[in-house]
């Protein structure tokens, strides 16, 4: 009878109408992305990039390999000659298969010189692999592409591996709200 009753009464109805009336003046849980963004969470780790060094513009890495040794993916791909002078290593070559990646972290905490960094850009979609194979040029670019939301800001992310370096060696020096990423936009 109560079962009836509901069904002529469109009770059920009227309830969940009434939970769809209520959220109207309720703040909304979500975000109209792309145009607004969450801001993230420090150590977040998005698109790979070679930190360009202020000094030299160019990448800092020694050709150590520690970052492809401990890669549990085995996605990085490294060579490199010898200086004959030196007896230092030069990097010849230096990939990266971000399809492969599983942003473990552990390439940019073990590296010793803070060359190679999983930055907090998320968005890089493509319709190809092959974008996603990032070598040597690509990733200062993907610095470059990271570091410019940065102009003129101050940057840092603690969770960067940095032992040797003095804080001037840093790009940018103390991270303050993120500009970009954490910004959320008005309509
Ligand atoms: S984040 Fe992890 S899986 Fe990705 S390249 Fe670095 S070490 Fe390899
Ligand atoms: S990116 Fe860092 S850990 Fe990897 S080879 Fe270069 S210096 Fe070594």
């Amino acid at each position: 009878m109560n079962n009836l009753l509901k069904k002529i009464l469109f009770i059920d109805l009227i309830k969940g109408l009434l939970i769809t009336f209520k959220t109207i003046f309720t703040t909304p849980v979500t975000i109209r992305y792309p145009k607004q963004k969450r801001p993230l969470e420090d150590g977040f780790r998005g698109r790979h990039a070679f930190v360009r060094d202020p000094e030299t513009g160019k990448e800092r890495c020694v050709a150590c390999t520690k970052c492809a040794q401990v890669c549990p993916s085995q996605c990085i791909y490294i060579d490199y000659s010898i200086n004959p002078e030196t007896g230092a290593r030069v990097l010849t070559k230096y990939e990266i298969d971000a399809l492969r990646c599983i942003f473990c972290g552990y390439c940019e905490e073990v590296c010793p010189v803070n060359a190679i960094v999983l930055t907090e850009y998320f968005e890089y979609a493509s319709y190809t692999r092959e974008e996603n194979y990032f070598n040597r040029d690509r990733l200062l670019i993907n610095w470059d592409e990271f570091i410019g939301q940065y102009e003129r800001k101050e940057y840092l992310n603690k969770f960067w591996h940095l032992p040797g370096i003095g804080r001037e060696r840093l790009p940018v020096g103390k991270r303050q709200p993120n500009p970009i990423i954490g910004r959320e936009e008005s309509q």
